[in-house]
């Protein structure tokens, strides 16, 4: 019998990519869509045998609870929806070679240039730096008011707010009591804003991640906290991060 232990990687008939990944910790069979691509965690040392039929039981369930990602992932005409803003995706010969943005709240636009190819990889991971650019504009009016109403509604304040530029990590809160919200908060439902900034609040109380911790994060949002759990991991995002 085949046994995994080092992880494979390979593109799949629709022309999604799939990483499979053994880990020593994992439990069963899991898979996300993470980075563009798809991931599957797997048993260390788990059987090569049947792991294609369990990967394809798996793979019809995650298509019908979350509608295929198209592999373009960005076309003229499309308005990324996002709550309280949407932003429309337009053609323009002003500029051919750039993207220009228009700022503004509930409706922004970008004119992407008539040379841009939208199904280029290099040019949709240009094209998601620059939603993430007017993001970041974007977020202190869309995610701050919001975050003060949270901070009032549980009943702690900190020193202070800022968004940040980063978008793998999606809060911090620093011992000086500054919480820092990341501006991708701008392309989450508003459960999951919510989710992320009673999580920096539960930190002004509980540094760590102890259950003191949990309890009180699950407090703060009224028992849902590992329901986000599990929405914000299998969150399909618009942007690449
Ligand atoms: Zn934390």
């Amino acid at each position: 019998m085949k046994q995994l232990f080092a992880p494979m990687r390979g593109v799949l008939p629709d022309g999604r990519v799939l990483t499979i990944t053994p880990r020593r910790l994992a439990k069963g069979y899991i898979l996300r869509h993470k980075k563009n691509e798809l991931q599957l965690t797997v048993p260390y040392g788990c059987a090569i045998d049947g792991l294609m039929d369990k990967f394809n039981e798996l793979l019809a369930r995650f298509d019908a609870k979350y509608p295929t990602v198209s592999v373009q992932r960005y076309t003229i005409g499309q308005i990324i929806k996002c709550h309280d803003v949407e932003i429309e995706l337009y053609s323009q010969s002003t500029r051919p070679q750039h993207v220009i943005i228009g700022e503004g709240i509930p409706h922004s636009r970008l004119g992407i240039g008539t040379s841009l190819d939208l199904s280029d990889p290099a040019t949709e991971q240009f094209l998601s730096s620059v939603i993430c650019k007017l993001a970041y504009r974007l977020a202190p009016k869309l995610i701050l008011p919001y975050a003060v109403q949270v901070a009032e509604r549980v009943g702690v304040k900190p020193f202070q707010w800022r968004i940040g530029r980063g978008l793998r990590t999606l809060g911090t809160c620093s011992a000086q009591r500054v919480i820092t919200l990341s501006c991708a908060l701008v392309f989450l439902p508003l459960e999951l804003r919510e989710y992320i900034i009673c999580h920096e609040l539960a930190h002004l109380t509980e540094m760590n991640h102890s259950p003191r911790f949990h309890a009180l994060c699950n407090n703060y949002l009224n028992g849902r906290e590992q329901h986000l759990i599990t929405t914000l991991r299998h969150h399909q995002w618009l942007i690449l991060r």
